[in-house]
């Protein structure tokens, strides 16, 4: 890829998000998945640093169900559906909602969970609003993660509460969520979970006086991937649906597991144009801490980002970044909104006076993937993506 076709603003970083790449993803998700499951896409924290908006546009209508946390988000999907004749998506919000907003979203068609008690409090606001329509909503079973959702255990009490609210909720599925899927390759919690789901599931049919015909969903991109029992109804891919492995554990597992690797495309670049290019005698220091001193004349790029960016200081005097397809070394400190660059080896000519960055993604034949910068800032791959600024530009390319 040539970096130097791409459009961009002059004084900050931007971020690429290749079309093409998203496309990819979704298309071999929806061949692993064989039509048997139904296509869902997270697009939370702003769809993982992507982009919300941005993403949304190119998969719509190539999905089946899009997943949300927060209500907001949720609303300005459908705004953006409204404001661009698109159909309405199916569009569930994971997240906690109070009473006013779980009105909302029943007013804009928008699928919600249920996963404690509290919920009561909803059910007396809807049915004090009298709308005419039903509440979509689904039952989130806690089967080992410990985290949202109504304990296995018990939850033919726990439920109870949700009798003869069929005047308000229609509820259309249930779900859990695994807890330890991507850090292993061995996965005998995830069978005792799916175990646990589907102990809960006969029991919420009985209490509930449910048909069979429930939406079941569990699975993440590494379930998906590892698991085919975990499949279900539909599948919640997030970080996978950006072209990033949840784990490498995951490889392997999706190696011996699927007839062949599915190849996923990470739709994510990052560059910037540099503020200032120049050289620096030997024994000089850079950046704050003076961490780093010149073993010989540097030739340096000051690039305008920084930990304010979502590029973190814990990378300092460890990254790399591409230019004119060379890696060159972060000298010194992350800045808030500064690094400095080694590009004495990368062949910059005689006179340019400004040169191009790619913190994450390709140059040539070289990649910074996020796999990398995660492993310099001691994190994972999602943790890299999704903390890339939201006041950041997106701009899709092809
Ligand atoms: C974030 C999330 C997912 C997506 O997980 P990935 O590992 O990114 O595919 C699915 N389900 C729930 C409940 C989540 O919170």
């Amino acid at each position: 890829m040539n970096v130097k076709k791409i459009p961009y603003p002059q004084v900050a970083s931007w971020v690429e998000i290749d079309r093409n790449a998203l496309a990819h993803n979704i298309e071999t998700f929806k061949k692993i998945i064989s039509h048997q499951s139904k296509m869902g896409a997270v697009l939370k924290s702003n769809a993982y640093g992507h982009g919300m908006i941005e993403v949304f546009k190119e998969i719509h209508g190539k999905v089946d169900v899009i997943y949300l946390i927060h209500y907001q988000d949720a609303f300005l999907l459908r705004k953006f559906e409204q404001e661009n004749d698109l159909r309405a998506t199916r569009i569930m919000v994971i997240g906690a909602l109070n009473p006013q907003e779980v009105i909302e979203c029943v007013k804009q068609n928008i699928e919600i969970v249920i996963y404690s008690e509290t919920f009561q409090t909803c059910l007396d606001a809807l049915r004090k609003e009298n709308l005419p329509t039903k509440a979509m909503s689904h039952i989130h079973i806690d089967t080992g993660l410990g985290r949202e959702g109504f304990y296995f255990k018990g939850i033919q009490e726990s439920i109870a509460f949700l009798k003869n609210s069929t005047d308000v909720l229609h509820i259309q599925g249930v779900m859990s969520h695994f807890s330890n899927t991507e850090d292993v390759t061995e996965q005998s919690y995830a069978l005792s979970q799916i175990e646990a789901f589907e102990l809960s599931l006969e029991i919420i049919l009985k209490e509930l006086e449910l048909p069979n015909t429930l939406e079941k969903h569990f699975a993440a991109s590494a379930a998906t991937l590892a698991i085919p029992k975990s499949r279900f109804d539909i599948v919640r891919i997030g970080i996978s649906l950006y072209g990033l492995w949840p784990s490498s554990e995951t490889r392997l597992s999706a190696k011996l597991i699927l007839p062949e690797l599915p190849k996923l495309k990470p739709a994510m670049s990052w560059r910037c144009k540099s503020q200032q290019i120049k050289w620096l005698p030997q024994d000089r220091f850079v950046g704050y801490g003076c961490t780093y001193q010149t073993l010989k004349s540097t030739f340096i790029a000051l690039l305008p980002v920084g930990y304010f960016d979502g590029y973190s200081r814990l990378v300092s005097n460890r990254a790399y970044v591409l230019i004119n397809g060379h890696r060159c070394a972060v000298l010194g400190r992350v800045m808030m909104n500064h690094i400095i660059v080694d590009i004495t080896d990368a062949e910059v000519l005689q006179g340019e006076t400004e040169v191009t960055a790619t913190l994450l993604g390709t140059d040539g034949k070289e990649t910074i993937s996020a796999d990398q910068l995660g492993g310099w800032s001691q994190t994972i791959n999602y943790e890299v993506v999704t903390r890339v600024g939201p006041h950041l530009q997106r701009i899709i390319t092809h």
